[in-house]
């Protein structure tokens, strides 16, 4: 028997479902394939395929270990596995399922293009801890809110850790192509399933346990694991994660826990209704304002709110923001520019390293208040947010070099307090909202209870 395994974002040989089962014929063939579609539609831009390329060679070097390569390819992923499949003979071809339309789409092509020519299985839970559709309320094919979810996800059955393949044998017919040269490496955040596992043992060995007081720590260097990136191109596996991780019983772990299961409540609400993606989840709004210059100083970080600009620069520098500061230049941009928050998750989707259909549309959508958020008109002020989560302002000093200079965390954090002069001096511009003015037209706009948080 042989069977093709397609890597798709499951880069890794510990806990692949899909690669396990494929393990179990004579013969094995792994595949990539560098989808054209995606190449063009902002998904490959280049820290993300600097990244990709990293988890490919070291996804290769874990399967030559074990005897195999990995085949990449390019073009259509459907023609490119239909075609080796019958270059090879395949009697099965192994996917994880995914839960984006696009991939659900590709899922349905390539069922239809291997019909009555061989198997094809499509692996559940790869992604995610528990599979979309696992657990669902009464009346309803999944869960809108977070909370009765994690009760049923924290009790939930899951499925066994599978053991990475100890051999593989790669089809007579194929000779192992060339080994890809290596990238480098010079990146802050080095890509593939060796530094994933070595960042998550050093994360799962003491700082996790403090993560319930230092997550939403802007400035705290490990206050959250920055296993993001990891996680959305799959050198990690969330199951075996979460299983480490909650096995330590602390708070902290438990916490950390507990953000796993905000991926899987995102994935099981993409899963069900992929138009989420794109279209208004709960609450409709569609009378965003249209700026292209404010738009413009928000991408680029020259708002005049120091911890926006923080946020912003920190995405364009790292390829990664703190959760805490995704929400508060999310909810800048939505609630006080009012400008439509699909612009802002193209933004994040096009510069995040773990930029993820589910979490990122979904969150945005949170954020903005037309998603899964229980308080969905609720306002983040991003002065009180700066004071609350970079009380010392260290965060902003960090990306924002313009203020670094400046001692007191207030002038930091509000520097139109020194005149505009003193503001022009540092070369940093003036506020380009007045944040009272935008919170009325916010609030005009919905009907809204005024508690600010
Ligand atoms: P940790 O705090 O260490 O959390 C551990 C893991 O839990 C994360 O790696 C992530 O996989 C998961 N997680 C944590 N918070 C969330 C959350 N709110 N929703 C879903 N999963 C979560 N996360 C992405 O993975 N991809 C995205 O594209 C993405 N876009 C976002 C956009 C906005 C507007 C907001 C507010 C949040 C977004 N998030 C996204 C969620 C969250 O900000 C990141 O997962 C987190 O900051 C990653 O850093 P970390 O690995 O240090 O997280």
């Amino acid at each position: 028997t042989t069977a093709i395994v397609v890597f798709t974002r499951d880069l890794r040989v510990h806990d692949n479902p899909v690669l396990a089962a494929a393990a179990a014929a004579d013969h094995v063939l792994p595949v990539f394939v560098h989808d054209e579609t995606l190449a063009t539609t902002g998904f490959a831009t280049g820290p993300r395929t600097r990244f990709l390329d990293e988890c490919l060679a070291d996804l290769d070097a874990g399967l030559r270990e074990r005897g195999a390569a990995l085949l990449r390819c390019e073009g259509d992923l459907v023609t490119e596995v239909a075609r080796l499949a019958h270059e090879v003979d395949a009697t099965a071809v192994h996917i994880a399922a995914d839960a984006s339309a696009y991939a659900v789409r590709r899922q349905r092509r390539l069922a239809e293009a291997l019909a009555g020519r061989c198997e094809l299985a499509v692996h559940d839970a790869v992604h995610t801890v528990l599979a979309a559709g696992t657990i669902t309320p009464q009346g309803n094919d999944h869960f809108a809110v977070f909370t009765p979810y994690h009760r049923r996800w924290a009790g939930a059955a899951r499925r066994e850790i599978a053991s990475a393949p100890r051999r593989l044998r790669l089809p007579p017919a194929v000779s192992a192509p060339e080994a890809p040269v290596g990238a480098g490496g010079e990146s802050g955040m080095p890509g593939g399933e060796t530094e994933a596992r070595r960042r998550a043992h050093r994360w799962l060995g003491e700082d996790v346990d403090h993560y319930h007081r230092r997550h939403d720590d802007l400035a705290a260097e490990h206050g959250t694991s920055r296993l993001s990136p990891y996680l959305h191109f799959g050198c990690l596996s969330a199951l075996e994660l979460a299983a480490e991780a909650g096995a330590r019983h602390t708070e902290g772990a438990d916490a950390f826990v507990r953000q796993l299961a905000w991926r899987d409540f995102h994935f099981q609400v993409l899963a069900a209704r992929p138009r989420a993606a794109h279209d208004d989840y709960r609450s409709r709004a569609d009378d965003w304002r249209d700026d292209p210059q404010a738009l413009q100083a928000w991408k680029e970080g020259r708002t005049g709110i120091p911890i926006v600009d923080a946020g912003m620069r920190q995405l364009a520098a790292e390829g990664w923001m703190h959760n805490r500061a995704r929400l508060i230049t999310g909810s800048f941009l939505a609630k006080t520019l009012y400008l439509d928050w699909r612009a802002g998750a193209a933004h994040f989707q096009q510069h995040l390293l773990d930029g993820d259909i589910a979490n990122n549309q979904m969150n945005w959508q949170w954020v903005a208040g037309t998603g899964t958020d229980t308080r969905p008109n609720r306002v983040l002020n991003p002065l009180r947010q700066a004071e609350r989560y970079d009380p010392t302002g260290d965060y902003v000093r960090t990306w924002v070099p313009e203020l670094a200079d400046l001692d007191d965390p207030r002038d930091l954090h509000q520097p139109w307090r020194l005149g505009s002069a003193k503001l022009r001096g540092l070369g940093y511009p003036a506020p380009i909202v007045d944040l009272d003015t935008a919170r009325d037209r916010f609030q005009r706009h919905r009907q809204v209870d005024r508690t600010a948080s």
